[in-house]
């Protein structure tokens, strides 16, 4: 197969990411009023079921703090903190004039320990509302936890295929609602994560080839089982809404924590990115919250670059994968080990997202040690990619064209720099040693 031509690369770019280096990338086709007009259909249909998702996972509060008894504390709201991270600021070699750094601790997201709770409750959810409904039985009030409910349920299978935390997520919640749950996983997989899903009574399939491969195998079982519904990672639009439900609260948080977000105090936000779904969710949500002013960048691993070369190709052409560019997709972080990227997240972020960077593995567990000795962060190597993203944007070429650009350096002082952490809480203490010890042992960078 030929590669798609890479219009948005230049040749050094393209060389040093042929070569599995760290690269920075900056987005030629962000519109500069960083939203996407709400006139273009597809932008509009988006907003409305962002709109629709939060309202779902509102509704099925009851619901959910029924049968998840973790989340009774918070009466069913799946909500992560925000943190400050002044020692984990300096840790990275970050100082105050570039602006403060902040952690979006989705690590500690309840149920699933990852970002992928938002996204992947929410479609759980929104299958367990549908079935309901077509079957005459009420939605509302925790009435999914009936006993009519369950029955229902229990007749149905809900099945995806992932590298790990978006099968766990899955997996748990619609056992926990009663369904039949089939998760196809990947060889990168950890046995952790399928011994924790067997003991739930989720079905585990294991595939020998990657993770675009699993997919394909559970998209292809699903589609023969019409009492199946396929969570598909690289097109669900409920699984998008989901995680664009993200950003009105984190709106709300750094509202509460003082932080101003307009033209003089830019808010950049670096996101860990896989098929792109869960931090295209979350970018277009920000982007409809602060527009111009926030700037959000996507954290690959250096052999998965996935998005950033779908975002470099023409809109229109077939979306190139890894492969294509000689590389192995072979990284420490499962979570972001992705071949080619998810046509939905590229069109949804092809106008609003400020750019890319890529990261070794030798980056990802150093930040995992980073984390851990000064904030006490448990993070597994996949969440810590946007730990990087700083110096990404401070520390390279591209990165400081850019700012001087949009005159942007002059506000760095006023600037916060938000790293999504995206997963950590369910990963077994004595793995996260073995992440530590990995990282202890490494040169300094
Ligand atoms: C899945 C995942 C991501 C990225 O989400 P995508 O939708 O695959 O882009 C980031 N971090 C962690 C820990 C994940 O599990």
């Amino acid at each position: 197969m030929t590669a798609p031509p890479l219009p948005g690369l230049d040749a050094d770019t393209l060389d040093r990411l042929r070569r599995g280096l760290p690269v920075t990338w900056t987005n030629p086709a962000r519109e500069p009023a960083g939203r996407p007009s709400p006139d273009d259909a597809f932008e509009a249909a988006l907003h409305d079921e962002a709109r629709a998702a939060t309202q779902r996972l509102a509704r099925q509060r009851p619901l959910l703090r029924t049968v998840f008894p973790e989340l009774a504390a918070t009466g069913g709201v799946i909500e992560s903190p925000l943190l400050a991270v002044p020692d984990l600021q300096a840790a990275l070699g970050l100082p105050a004039r570039v602006g403060r750094l902040l952690v979006k601790a989705d690590h500690l997201l309840p149920v699933a320990g990852s970002v992928k709770a938002r996204g992947g409750l929410h479609e759980v959810l929104d299958v367990a509302e549908r079935l309901a409904l077509a079957h005459g039985l009420p939605v509302d009030d925790g009435a999914l936890a009936s006993p009519a409910a369950r029955a229902l349920f229990a007749g149905h299978t809900v099945a995806v295929g992932s590298t790990g935390n978006l099968g766990l997520a899955i997996g748990i919640a619609a056992a926990a609602l009663g369904f039949r749950a089939v998760v196809h996983m990947s060889a990168e997989a950890k046995a952790w994560k399928k011994d924790r899903l067997r003991r739930r009574g989720v079905t585990v399939v294991e595939h020998a080839g990657d993770y675009a491969q699993a997919v394909a195998a559970g998209r292809a079982q699903a589609a023969a089982d019409p009492r199946s519904h396929f969570v598909d990672d690289e097109a669900s639009r409920s699984l998008f809404a989901g995680y664009a439900a993200a950003a009105a609260p984190l709106a709300a948080q750094l509202a509460a924590a003082g932080v101003t977000v307009d033209a003089t105090h830019p808010l950049f936000v670096h996101l860990p990115c896989g098929v792109g779904g869960a931090p295209g969710g979350i970018a277009s949500g920000l982007a409809r919250e602060f527009g111009p002013h926030v700037h959000v960048f996507f954290a690959e691993p250096v052999q998965s670059p996935c998005v950033l070369l779908a975002l470099a190709a023409r809109p229109g052409d077939p979306l190139p994968s890894v492969y294509d560019l000689g590389l192995t997709n072979r990284t420490e972080a499962d979570g972001l080990a992705v071949p080619r990227a998810s046509p939905l997240a590229v069109a949804a972020v092809r106008p609003t997202l400020a750019g890319a960077y890529t990261v070794d593995d030798d980056a990802l567990f150093r930040h995992v040690v980073q984390a851990q000795d000064s904030a006490s962060l448990a993070l597994e190597p996949s969440a810590t990619a946007g730990l990087s993203g700083p110096h990404a944007l401070l520390r390279s070429d591209a990165g400081r064209r850019w700012l001087d650009a949009r005159s942007l350096a002059a506000h760095l002082p006023r600037a916060t720099h938000l790293a999504w952490t995206t997963g950590g809480a369910l990963v077994p203490p004595e793995e996260h040693a073995r992440f530590l010890a990995r990282g202890r042992a490494l040169p300094p960078a």
